[in-house]
């Protein structure tokens, strides 16, 4: 099977055009009821194209906002500019970061199967019809509900010296204040990989987090989503250059705080702060056994607090804390 998803916009005639991607989903409360995912295309001519991506992760807000505002900035493009707000539309709708109708989380079912669940039916499309379609791909992402980031463009540590040093480019063409160069913990089923292994250009950011959207890492996505756009010649004009050359930053073995204990967190740092190694990075309090000595969590490394955990209350193996080092 190809597909189940049809597409209500041509993706591929020169013009500006909003549709929706259709996923058929009967049930309970909808006999022959679909899905209908917000996609816009804006082509102008031949060019390269440019998968924009956000929403992957039904709880993260950054991405979606900026990609809606970029959509009706779109005016001149040479080539094709494809943008997906709301990628994993159900999991967005339910403001959760997995999908409510299969549980899954669609940056962990890369390739998809085209007879899967909706979430590994819409990963699928991604793959097979946009992904396909592009010689470039930024997927956005920040923290949700848990987590919280330092607003920040990111790329993966690629084995190979020409794609590394092309990524690169693009990276710094963004133009965040900081720009990570990122080992994954996990990184199979996700789309950054799919995409790599296609030998296209993909970049992906860390917008900040908390289940929320702030006005900074917005209007930082903007621009360097413009600036990335130009650089690839999609929009005319020289990348915008940022105040300040971005902080090259990474996360060698030891940056992951992973927590040992459930209790109460108590932040110690504020994100971006400097770290020196042995510095403590929070403190994990014991609110239901009075009198115990809470446990306090160090940095391994010197570096910046990159990423901590958001909600108030952790529990035992969930991300903590994370530190990146200068490059
Ligand atoms: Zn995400």
């Amino acid at each position: 099977m190809d597909t189940r998803i049809s597409c209500t916009i041509d993706l591929d005639g020169d013009g500006f055009r909003r549709g929706f991607l259709v996923v058929p989903h009967s049930r309970d409360d909808s006999a022959w009821g679909s899905i209908r995912v917000p996609i816009t295309v804006a082509r102008g001519g031949p060019g390269p194209t440019v998968l924009l991506t956000a929403g992957i992760h039904g709880d993260e807000y950054e991405g979606p906002i900026a990609l809606m505002r970029l959509a009706d900035q779109l005016e001149r493009v040479r080539g094709r500019v494809i943008l997906l707000p709301t990628a994993n539309h159900p999991a967005v709708l339910a403001a959760t970061r997995t999908s409510p109708i299969d549980r899954l989380n669609m940056n962990r079912v890369f390739p998809g199967r085209a007879d899967g669940t909706v979430t590994e039916t819409l990963a699928h499309y991604v793959l097979d019809h946009l992904v396909a379609r592009a010689d470039a791909v930024i997927d956005l992402h920040s923290g949700g509900r848990t987590l919280d980031f330092v607003p920040s463009v990111v790329m993966h540590d690629l084995p190979d010296p020409d794609r590394h040093a092309r990524t690169r480019v693009a990276l710094l063409a963004f133009g965040a204040p900081l720009a990570l160069v990122l080992t994954e913990l996990d990184a199979a089923g996700m789309l950054d990989t799919a995409v790599e292994e296609q030998g296209r250009l993909f970049l992906s950011t860390e917008l900040g987090g908390g289940g929320t959207a702030r006005p900074g890492a917005i209007a930082m996505a903007l621009r360097g989503l413009r600036n990335v756009l130009r650089h690839l010649g999609v929009l005319q004009g020289e990348p915008e250059p940022p105040e300040r050359p971005s902080r090259l930053v990474h996360t060698p073995d030891g940056c992951f705080t992973v927590a040992a204990h459930a209790g109460m967190v108590e932040p110690l740092l504020g994100l971006g702060e400097a770290v020196a190694a042995g510095q403590p990075l929070a403190r994990v309090h014991f609110f239901e056994d009075i009198g115990r000595a809470p446990v306090t969590y160090t940095a391994v490394r010197d570096g910046l607090l990159y990423a901590r955990h958001f909600p108030g209350l952790v529990k035992r193996g969930d991300c903590l804390a994370v530190v990146a080092c200068d490059l």
